[in-house]
């Protein structure tokens, strides 16, 4: 636990530092607090606080390329310097070779947005995301916004969630966050009157997370709007993601005036404003997962210097942005891979390539521990002095892929990742085992064991161990043969499945508030317990064998002092982690007593037993 209050120039400053340190949510005032303070370095590090409970010392960038496949527009927003009219002598239109042209095999998100031209047939945008997943299936389509999602309706009458099913069947992952502008009628009849305004924009996002589309959400700011337009429009995002969960990032948006009309061309947005709005969202969007630095609009250096104000996405390289660059962006048109790298290792933090639902993919950096960002590992981490090490939150599947490739030095492994790689491993004498049941590993079924085969089920993307385990149990406790398909990370549509396998903190939320027509919940550990009468281990402690000795020791030490204070007291960062899942202080004290840290005899001969089953049981198809 950070303990900066003394620090604090701006004294009223503290007692919003102490709802976030007791979990309590900011409210509108709290957010003018935070806009007049001048304390701009306290403020920074209360989102720093903030970002590292989130994210550990990770900082995302992905391989991507945006698609602006055409400038011409129908509408006539007033903030835009990008649209033109049919005939324009600076008109274009990309056709689909042309779009495939861009795209290189490295890339592995592409950013489809564009004007909306009266003369297009729907099939063309659908196309456009179809060829690019045939041509390029590693490359996932983040396409259209709402504003171009609500045009299709409207031109081609064909309802929200059609548009949307048809382009998810042929390769949409993801949507933008563009054209969320600012949700104030006010701003939005002076500017960009002909478009969607709040409501609708909401509704699409919420309806695309509804059928497992996850979605970004932006904040066009700088121009007319309000200081209290910027909040409320911040406050409308964190109630819908209160209600869907289904958006992964945040973008401030700083507004370009370029030949705009709306602000002379040199009125840009001030850093001072730029990163007071990173941070200021960071704390307000406590459910956001990510807040993004969008280093096209805001320039490298802000956002280099953002990435200790609360933001831990970098996007990516962004391949020949234009709409940005057209309102007079002065940032380069693209950043090289190793450019970014340096960017993010020159703020401390580790620079993270990610996928288009934030899985890391590959890790740039030395002394990387892996933390699995679940509420049962905080006694390891809550006292963990970083000394020479780095902390990436991953999920334990991806933890052992990262490790596999050499970029984890040690973690809490997921127990079957340390059983494929125990020969580059050595234990480190902890564990996560259960006692009897676990609470967070959980079936949601709507049929009885026994009825379970041949059936589909819905496996998260996040377990390892988990997901043989429930194999386990279905062929040699119950003799059932079930088919098992990954979901993506985030929000999913688990309607078709007849059970649905979740693990950490979304299966604790879910043993919460159930999981809508999946009557039927069965506790993985307490399955195995009835069966064994042996303790579950999920995950151990483990390092890399050719670790140096010095390091090993150090690693050791920190861990013994974080889970020595961690049993002494309740911590603190485990009564905030388990009131973000909607877990009392009383339950979230039960839950943790449920697990032994130790790795004693007593694991180890459940280790050896689960090993020995997970062997006798044909090629695994799930990995
Ligand atoms: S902002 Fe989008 S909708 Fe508005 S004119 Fe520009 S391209 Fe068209």
């Amino acid at each position: 636990m950070l303990n900066m209050n003394q620090n604090f120039r701006d004294k009223n400053l503290l007692p919003i530092f102490q709802k976030l340190q007791s979990g309590e949510r900011l409210s509108l005032e709290d957010g003018l607090t935070l806009y007049n303070t001048n304390d701009i370095i306290s403020l920074g590090k209360m989102a720093n606080y903030v970002q590292q409970r989130k994210s550990g010392d990770a900082v995302y960038f992905v391989l991507n390329q945006k698609i602006e496949h055409t400038n011409i527009c129908v509408l006539s927003c007033k903030f835009c310097d990008f649209a033109v009219k049919k005939g324009d002598a600076n008109a274009y239109e990309m056709t689909t070779e042309e779009i495939l042209s861009k795209i290189t095999p490295e890339i592995t998100e592409v950013h489809i947005t564009g004007g909306m031209p009266a003369d297009w047939k729907w099939e063309r945008y659908v196309d456009i995301v179809r060829s690019i997943h045939e041509k390029f299936p590693n490359a996932d389509a983040k396409a259209y916004t709402a504003v171009e999602i609500d045009f299709f309706h409207k031109k081609f009458k064909i309802s929200i969630e059609e548009v949307l099913r048809q382009l998810k069947a042929v390769g949409l992952r993801t949507m933008p966050g563009g054209g969320a502008e600012i949700f104030s009628e006010r701003v939005r009849r002076l500017l960009f009157n002909q478009k969607i305004g709040g409501n609708v924009w909401l509704n699409i996002h919420k309806t695309a997370h509804k059928m497992g589309i996850p979605t970004n959400a932006t904040m066009l700011y700088g121009h007319i709007e309000t200081i209290e337009e910027r909040l409320i429009h911040m406050l409308k995002l964190r109630e819908a993601q209160d209600e869907t969960g289904g958006f992964l990032t945040f973008i401030p948006l700083a507004f370009q005036p370029g030949d705009t009309g709306i602000k002379p061309s040199n009125q840009f947005t001030s850093a001072i404003d730029d990163l007071k709005t990173i941070a200021i969202s960071r704390l307000m969007l406590d459910n956001f997962p990510h807040i993004k630095a969008y280093w096209v609009m805001l320039t490298e250096e802000v956002a280099s210097v953002a990435l200790n104000f609360g933001a831990d996405d970098m996007d990516g390289t962004v391949g020949h942005e234009r709409i940005a660059h057209d309102a007079g962006a002065i940032s380069p048109m693209q950043l090289t891979k190793e450019h970014i790298i340096k960017i993010i290792k020159d703020a401390g933090k580790i620079p993270v390539e990610r996928d288009v639902y934030y899985n890391p993919l590959n890790v740039y950096a030395d002394h990387v521990v892996g933390k699995i960002p679940y509420l049962n590992s905080i006694p390891f981490y809550a006292h963990f002095e970083k000394r020479q090490f780095r902390i990436l939150p991953v999920a334990p599947r991806r933890m052992g892929v990262l490790s596999e490739k050499g970029q984890i030095d040690a973690g809490l492994f997921s127990l079957m990742d340390y059983f494929k790689q125990d020969e580059n491993l050595e234990l480190m004498g902890w564990c996560l085992a259960s006692r009897d049941q676990v609470k967070s590993v959980t079936l949601f079924s709507k049929e009885g064991w026994g009825d379970l085969n041949g059936k589909k089920i819905g496996i998260t993307d996040d377990t390892a161990t988990s997901v043989h385990l429930l194999r386990v149990l279905l062929e040699k406790k119950y003799n059932v043969h079930a088919q098992f398909e990954r979901l993506h990370a985030g929000v999913n549509d688990v309607s078709a499945y007849d059970a649905v396998l979740l693990i950490g903190d979304e299966a604790m939320k879910r043993n919460k508030s159930g999981l809508h027509g999946f009557e039927l919940v069965y506790d993985l550990a307490k399955e195995w317990y009835d069966w064994k009468k042996m303790p579950f281990v999920f995950a151990v402690w483990a390092m890399k064998k050719s670790l140096d000795e010095s390091l090993k020791n150090a690693l050791k030490e920190i861990i013994t002092h974080s889970l020595e204070k961690s049993e002494i007291d309740f911590v603190a960062d485990a009564r905030l982690h388990g009131n973000e899942i909607g877990w009392s202080e009383e339950e979230t004290r039960q839950y943790l007593e449920g697990f032994n840290f130790h790795l004693g005899e007593r694991e180890m001969e459940a280790m050896m037993e689960f090993r020995s089953l997970v062997l006798d049981i044909e090629t695994v198809t799930v990995r």
